[in-house]
């Protein structure tokens, strides 16, 4: 999996993901991170990317030309690559779409800064419009990296067993369980009896009625998805 990341800020980039397990992933070779400074691409020597924007308003627009030439420099080496502009006005990031991007060998990651970038080079290039949520951050670099890490977990061998994966959060339409690890008793308060007892199934059970609780009290509309789907299983 190589994530393509057309950024202004590569520094950022690679300084968030080459850390700890997305790290070590490309270290192993089961991913890679490509960060392009669309800075290299200006067409005049002060490497100005950005302009006013035609009909006035507050703010400076990425330029087309620029953003075109850094995803050609990437796209040409690759066959139907997907280009994702990272945008407050795209569809909602989630542990699906990570799912999905994951079974992709490339993905171009687009990160617009200012007040965004000139529409026609999205109209040329752009395949999905993605957002992380519905606020407005300063740039597409921390959207990229959120992306990059959810989808790159999901790569097989990245996470230290591919189980960790299987029962986390979302994976099956619920959050996951409580967890707890040593010592057995912290501040007087201890470890749910059934965890200690070595009984699989049981053990199984508390965890799904567990997942049940905790999805009802802090995400209901998870909840409802979940019952309409498995009734009272
Ligand atoms: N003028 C744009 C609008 O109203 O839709 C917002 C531009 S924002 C200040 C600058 C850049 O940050 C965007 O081009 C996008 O790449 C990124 N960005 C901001 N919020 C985002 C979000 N919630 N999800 C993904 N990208 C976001």
């Amino acid at each position: 999996m190589n994530f393509h990341i057309l950024t202004l800020f590569p520094e950022m980039i690679m300084s968030g993901l080459m850390e700890s397990i997305t790290g070590r992933a490309v270290e192993k070779g089961l991913i890679s991170i490509n960060a392009v400074n669309i800075r290299d691409f200006a067409g005049n020597k002060y490497g100005h990317v950005d302009d006013y924007t035609y009909g006035g308003g507050a703010g400076m627009l990425m330029q087309a030309e620029p953003v075109y030439k850094a995803y050609k420099h990437v796209a040409d080496n690759i066959t139907n690559p997907r280009v994702l502009y990272m945008t407050p006005q795209g569809k909602r990031f989630d542990q699906k779409m990570a799912e999905e991007l994951s079974k992709e060998k490339n993905l171009i990651l687009l990160c617009g800064h200012y007040e965004g970038i000139d529409e026609r080079v999205l109209d040329m290039i752009v395949t999905d419009h993605v957002s992380i949520g519905d606020f407005v951050l300063t740039g597409g670099e921390l959207p990229a990296m959120v992306i990059a890490d959810a989808v790159s977990r999901l790569v097989p061998g990245v996470l230290g067993s591919d189980e960790s994966a299987v029962y986390e959060s979302f994976y099956d339409g619920l959050l996951e369980y409580p967890q707890y690890t040593r010592p057995e008793e912290f501040m007087g308060v201890k470890v749910p009896e059934v965890l200690l007892s070595g009984h699989h199934k049981n053990i199984e059970k508390w965890r799904h009625e567990q997942a049940l609780l905790r999805t009802k009290e802090r995400r209901p509309d998870l909840y409802e998805k979940y019952m309409e789907e498995h009734g009272n299983k």
